[in-house]
């Protein structure tokens, strides 16, 4: 057992990258976003107006650089050295980047960097197949849900207080279409791990919900 990698899975809106983030902190460990490294490919495809195939993708990995540095802001993407952490969340990127995660020498690519970049410490992980396929050994196994309903009402409500007038069908039906392809996917798709604990969101707070993740995590350590 990896007793240092604790992995939180679940689909977009779900609640992980808050709660991962607040579970980090609160057990001193690093947080690691893996949804940003996949928005950061899709990022590069698009600036350089590439097809999202497996051919291109081949040529063009070796000559990106993706750095995830953790810092008082949180963490910071880094994409050829450029920091894209905002640009990484367009909806341009948002809707080209569960084509981009389907393709397996993509996610070769990145699950190898997700692997060395467990280093030594602990790690609060979070993505669609932490679980299953990148860390299946982890101490602790979340999968977090909510209804898509739900799921699109809490972006909608984070973008209109960001400022962005946003309309909640668009949301929806953009959370449905990343989850069918997500989950159909052949390589790594979206699923819960055969020892992971679920954690419904649809009727939680985030401190509920890291609250439950600390629980889990300390009931471990007896
Ligand atoms: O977590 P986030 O919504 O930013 O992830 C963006 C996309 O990256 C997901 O919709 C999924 O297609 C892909 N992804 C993945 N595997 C991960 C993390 C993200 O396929 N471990």
């Amino acid at each position: 057992m990896n007793s240092r990698v604790i992995a939180i899975d679940g689909p977009a809106g779900s609640g992980k990258s808050t709660t991962a983030r607040r579970v980090a902190e609160g057990l001193g460990y690093v947080y690691i976003d893996t949804g940003a490294m996949y928005r950061a490919v899709a990022l590069a495809v698009l600036e350089h107006k590439l097809e999202p195939t497996q051919e291109t993708l081949d040529k063009f990995l070796p000559q990106l650089t993706i750095r995830l540095a953790v810092g008082p802001a949180g963490q910071q993407t880094y994409l050829n050295e450029t920091n894209v952490s905002t640009a990484i969340r367009t909806p341009e990127v948002t809707a080209l980047v569960s084509r981009i995660a389907a393709l397996p020498n993509v996610r070769q690519y990145l699950v190898e960097m997700q692997r060395r970049m467990a280093g030594e410490g602990g790690i609060v992980m979070d993505g669609r197949d932490i679980g299953t396929n990148v860390f299946p050994d982890a101490a602790v196994k979340i999968f977090m849900i909510a209804s898509p309903e739900q799921r699109a009402r809490r972006r909608w409500q984070e973008m209109r207080a960001g400022g962005i007038d946003a309309s909640y069908e668009e949301i929806l039906t953009q959370i449905q279409e990343r989850d069918r392809q997500d989950s159909e996917r052949a390589t790594d798709p979206l699923r819960k791990a055969a020892d992971a604990h679920v954690i419904d969101t649809s009727d939680l707070n985030i401190e509920q919900q890291s609250a439950k993740v600390l629980e889990i995590v300390r009931a471990l350590d007896g």
